[in-house]
């Protein structure tokens, strides 16, 4: 799904009805498939940035085109290869090993118009970028897929310690599930069929900050190991906190980012330079810088997570739609079809004052 918003629109910006569906569809994401879809919306974007919009009262607006999406479609876009390649960041050139050496200082360096002239420049770039009249520094990391994606490396690490500690058994696990049932968070292990490897629930957005802030780690670990880990925990989520905050100085971001990337690779046994993952790169190098750039709107005006409510109720929607066919083909493409008519009805209303006493439809009913 590729939706649009006004970022001026301040006070509405964090609804999901206020981001504009203008690409939905059911297929994977591929840059092949993308390059085609995305063709007409690249030359109105073209034209939207060259010449401004003149709306119905004949004024004429001067448009800013800014980027924010989840790392893989904004990798995608871009052209670059994915994110566990060798150079893998959008903004500057750092490499694989280079990420946990603190002597470089890593600040956007590329720039767009080098990426539009010639993309293999860029280590990394294996194909043209498709939204190339957006520059670079207009593509925002987006603090929500940060926040899930640091979230879920840090579980991962304590339970990939677990298992290294020889402690991973029946009983951790049933700590952990005493535990999560404590801060009343839905979590289950289960072994796949033919597999000796547990497998276990993937936290959503609100959960994971639920366990990041109260998960109690005394119950798995030693004291003192409990406490630093707590303690790094207790960190990010500090940073998660302040990266969404418009007053957040940028100088203080960037120490307290650097400061809990060096306690994440503390020499008394803590994890590895190769456990940094590219959104801790970013999260330390990248979001101060964009902080500066953009601090007219905040970080937080870039987030994807008005957008991914919106999904969850196009899905829903999708899947009410598609079940009732079996999903052989039918449902599916009337329901993306449904999805967008009644997003344009609404949005037809909402334009059109004289018609304000009809009363809209609450929910959409698939026949
Ligand atoms: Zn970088």
């Amino acid at each position: 799904m590729v939706t649009c918003s006004i970022l001026n629109d301040f006070d509405n910006i964090y609804r999901p009805e206020n981001y504009y569906t203008i690409i939905l569809y059911p297929g994977v994401e591929k840059y092949e498939t993308l390059n085609i879809i995305l063709e007409p919306l690249i030359m109105e974007l073209r034209k939207l940035k060259e010449e401004g919009f003149r709306d119905n009262q004949n004024r004429e607006w001067k448009i800013e085109l800014y980027f924010s999406s989840d790392w893989k479609f904004l990798a995608m876009c871009l052209g670059l290869n994915a994110a566990n390649s060798k150079y893998f960041c959008p903004w500057c050139e750092v490499s694989k090993e280079q990420q946990g050496d603190f002597s470089y200082e890593w600040t956007i360096n590329k720039t767009m118009d080098q990426v539009r002239e010639n993309y293999t420049f860029y280590k990394g770039h294996i194909r043209p970028a498709i939204f190339d009249m957006i520059p670079l520094q207009n593509w925002v990391p987006d603090e929500l897929h940060i926040m899930l994606h640091i979230t879920d490396v840090l579980w991962r690490l304590v339970i990939d310690e677990l298992k290294s500690r020889n402690t991973w058994g029946n009983r951790a696990r049933n700590v952990i599930i005493e535990e999560m049932k404590r801060i009343d968070v839905k979590f289950h292990f289960w072994l796949e069929v033919g597999s000796t490897s547990w497998q276990y629930t993937s936290l959503m957005g609100q959960d994971k900050l639920i366990v990041l802030q109260h998960f109690d780690l005394t119950k798995l670990f030693p004291n003192s190991r409990a406490t630093q880990i707590r303690n790094l925990w207790d960190n990010f989520y500090l940073l998660h906190k302040a990266m969404k905050d418009q007053k957040t100085d940028a100088k203080q971001f960037s120490d307290d980012a650097r400061a809990w990337l060096c306690q994440f690779l503390d020499s008394n046994h803590f994890y590895q330079a190769g456990d940094i993952t590219p959104y801790m790169h970013v999260l330390v190098y990248h979001v101060p810088e964009m902080m500066r750039i953009h601090h007219n709107f905040g970080l937080a005006a870039f987030s994807c997570s008005a957008v991914e409510k919106k999904n969850h109720q196009q899905v829903s929607h999708f899947f009410k739609k598609t079940t009732k066919d079996g999903g052989i083909g039918k449902g599916r493409k009337s329901a993306i079809v449904d999805i967008l008519e009644y997003e344009n009805r609404v949005l037809y209303f909402n334009n059109h004052d004289e018609i304000d006493l009809i009363r809209l439809p609450k929910r959409l009913r698939s026949k």
